[in-house]
């Protein structure tokens, strides 16, 4: 099955980059180091490079790789960053990040699902990622004891960006998130904070699970 899987994660990544989805070349490279088939469940190993969610534990999913190419591209990870991540799922954005980063740089991931929490832990932990750390909480709030953070990352949908978010995000920070209603139709936003102004880009239409919590849905 691993040679079926090297196939396949080449053919899925070289069309990433055709197609101009992935286009960073740290981004690129992070992509490429990443095994995927880490932090899918046993039942859907063989999967892992199809471009696609899929399903983990509680009705929740590992985004689509083009999905999880589109959000890494616009939040404009760098070497020694600190990122907040709000939903870790199963530790595969996170370690994304992680190898973005470097051991300079830092990941938080937050999950309000602690069987999740610790699948994310485990995951990480398997790939050999150490300068993540996964808090279990809700994350609608954000993470105020390790703010402020040069980049957030949201990967559950939100009724409307939360402020808090906003606050813990340093001057010239960049925030991607989903916002609309649970049923309908969800855009996917990528927020400047520039001083006291926010600037907002649409990068379109998506499909996100809720966020749930003080700052999500109730
Ligand atoms: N980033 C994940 C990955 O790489 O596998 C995928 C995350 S999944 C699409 C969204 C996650 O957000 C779910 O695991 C869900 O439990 C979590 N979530 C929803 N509301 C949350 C909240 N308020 N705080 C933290 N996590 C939340």
């Amino acid at each position: 099955m691993q040679d079926r899987l090297a196939e396949e994660k080449e053919r899925l990544l070289s069309y990433l980059v055709k197609e101009g989805i992935l286009k960073t070349p740290e981004i690129i490279r992070a992509f490429y180091k990443v095994e995927r088939e880490k932090f899918v469940l046993e039942q859907y190993k063989e999967y892992s490079y199809a471009d696609t969610p899929l399903p983990i534990l509680y009705s929740q999913t590992i985004s689509q790789p083009t999905t999880i190419a589109i959000m890494t591209e616009a939040l404009e990870p760098k070497k020694g960053n600190k990122i907040l991540e709000v939903g870790a799922g199963s530790g595969y954005q996170a370690a994304i990040l992680a190898e973005i980063v470097g051991d300079s740089g830092k990941i938080y991931t937050i999950e309000r699902i602690s069987e999740l929490v610790d699948f994310a832990r485990r995951n990480l932990n398997n790939a050999g990622y150490r300068n993540v750390e996964v808090y279990c909480g809700d994350g609608s709030i954000g993470l105020r004891e390790k703010a402020p953070f040069d980049r957030i990352i949201v990967t559950a949908c939100a009724p409307k960006i939360p402020n808090s978010l906003i606050e813990q995000l340093v001057d010239g920070g960049i925030m991607v998130i989903p916002v609309g209603p649970i049923t309908h139709i969800q855009r996917l936003f990528k927020i400047k904070k520039e001083g006291k102004r926010i600037k907002t880009k649409d990068l379109g239409f998506f499909a996100f699970v809720p966020l749930i919590g003080r700052e999500g849905f109730k």
